[in-house]
């Protein structure tokens, strides 16, 4: 296998003319040229005014999509940029926020939406895979040359987001939320068999601290650029002082065989040492805190208990980091949102210590693995858990989760708080469009979703995607289900592991 690269540059501001050169120069010093069909993948999780933090920056991608135009020697078949952000929200209303279709119109390049794609069934082989096969959208399965340009930063659930973790919005909704849960770092590692990038850029200008959603802002100035995913992540980790065999999704990534973690196993190059890097980054927070402590000092008492399959102690990938997302929101929405919330108390997973809630607070369990027996309000409660095995879940039956449908029942469910003391919101996971809502209740606060300045701009995208999305149902392809097109066919990239791996298991309903 070649010497993975990773290069350091700095760059001290969104100039796109800068990073035009600086990517350019990436893609010279690798040998790189885009061919075929050329598909970048930025972070567009979320956008506009509320989120000016979490994205890949357009001018990034701009930069970005210059340098590869410039790189050009024989006519591409298509310059695509392609996303799913956010779960429920329309990837349609993520590009506007994010500036991405002047930017598109400027360049001439494709926009994909994910969500709005037919899917491709990619065979898994490898062992301890999660499923036997993954969805992933058309144009990434068709791409011959692969760009991932993440944004730089922390993350509630994996602790960081860089390149390996991008790939969760290589699904649309229906297969992102499946073993989106505590196996979350094990589906990341497993998503990197769908496709390797041939080369990665990410935003590192202006990072994101502690967060994904509204992270802090981190004035890092930093371009890295690679070509090899794992070297890559390690190369973020080591730069803020993170070991990174301590990131799961990474460490199963190089137990694979997908590349190297060892720095004396990667070129580090660029105008930036890795040591001046690290010095710039070293105060850089992760977020990796449990709920309990996140609401600390605050009206809200969070109780998390173990998920089910009984290896983990906290799910790490699901309801409780969405938790820490949807307060976030909200404070980014109205600065007064902890002043307002009322003493409330929010469980998590097979709890079984006390919850002692004085009376008239309410109690919500949330999630389908919710499970606790015991005391509230000196009245004996029994909530079960109603958590279906993973192997139940079947990609091609899941449906879409619609953001309208979820406020009338999340409405629903929050309405009975009126008469009782004690209620729970199923999922699995437990989305954060949802727990917004259930806040939002609890502490009878401004629907984020219908601030004005938002609410034109997010309901004639959502239209504009479901009218598209029913179009395509009603006369398209929503899935190629007879298995991956010629292009997209487990096409290992170089530094795949060898396909070899054994024959596939029986189908687990994946
Ligand atoms: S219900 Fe929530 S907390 Fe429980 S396993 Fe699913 S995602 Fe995790």
């Amino acid at each position: 296998m070649k010497r993975p690269t990773v290069i350091i540059r700095h760059c001290e501001s969104y100039d796109v003319d800068r990073i035009r050169a600086l990517t350019r120069e990436g893609l010279e010093h690798l040998d790189l040229r885009p061919r075929g069909r050329t598909l970048i993948k930025p972070n567009v999780v979320a956008s506009g005014e509320y989120f000016p933090h979490a994205y890949t920056r357009p001018e990034f991608t701009e930069g970005l999509v210059r340098a590869l135009q410039d790189r050009v020697d024989t006519p591409l078949e298509e310059l695509a940029v392609g996303e799913r952000c956010g779960i429920t929200m329309p990837t349609r209303y993520a590009f506007k926020g994010a500036g991405y279709y002047p930017m598109a119109k400027r360049t001439g390049i494709t926009l994909h939406h994910f969500d709005e794609c037919s899917q491709v069934e990619i065979p898994l082989y490898h062992e301890g895979r999660l499923r036997d096969s993954f969805f992933t959208p058309e144009p990434v399965a068709r791409a011959d040359f692969f760009v991932n340009a993440p944004k730089f930063k922390a993350h509630p659930w994996t602790t960081v987001t860089f390149s390996m973790k991008n790939y969760i919005g290589i699904q649309d909704d229906r297969h992102r939320l499946i073993d989106h849960d505590h196996r979350l770092n094990e589906k990341v590692a497993d998503l990197q068999y769908i496709v390797q990038p041939q080369f990665i850029a990410i935003d590192g200008i202006i990072a994101g601290e502690g967060r994904m959603l509204t992270p802090i802002p981190f004035d890092m100035r930093l371009v890295l650029m690679g070509d090899n995913q794992v070297a890559f992540d390690a190369v973020c980790c080591h730069l803020i002082g993170l070991d990174p065999l301590s990131v799961d999704h990474i460490r199963m990534a190089w137990e694979r065989g997908f590349g190297p973690v060892d720095l004396a196993e990667i070129d580090v190059v660029g105008d930036v040492s890795l040591d001046a890097g690290r010095d710039r980054c070293k105060s850089f927070r992760t977020g990796l805190i449990r709920v309990e402590d996140y609401f600390k000092d605050t009206n809200i008492r969070a109780y998390a208990g173990p998920p089910p399959d009984g290896d983990q102690e906290y799910c790490w990938g699901g309801c409780p980091g969405a938790l820490e997302e949807a307060i976030e929101i909200l404070r980014v929405y109205d600065k007064t949102t902890d002043e307002k919330m009322p003493p409330v108390h929010l469980v998590l997973g097979a709890y079984e210590g006390d919850i002692p809630a004085a009376e008239g607070e309410k109690v919500v369990f949330i999630g389908d693995c919710a499970s606790f027996q015991g005391q509230i309000h000196d009245k004996p409660v029994t909530i079960e858990s109603v958590y279906r095995d993973r192997s139940t879940k079947v990609p091609t039956e899941a449906k879409y989760a619609d953001i309208f449908a979820k406020m009338v029942t999340t409405t629903a469910t929050m309405g009975k708080l009126k008469k009782e003391d004690v209620i729970r919101i199923t999922g699995c996971p437990v989305s954060v469009a949802e727990q917004v809502l259930m806040l939002v209740k609890l502490g009878h606060l401004k629907n984020p979703y219908f601030a004005p300045k938002e609410a034109v701009m997010f309901t004639s995208s959502y239209l504009s995607w479901r009218t598209r999305k029913m179009v395509k149902e009603l006369f398209g392809k929503p899935y190629n289900v007879e298995g991956p097109t010629e292009r997209g066919e487990a096409r290992p990239p170089q530094n795949l592991p060898p396909a070899g791996v054994d024959a596939p298991l029986e189908r687990s309903g994946g």
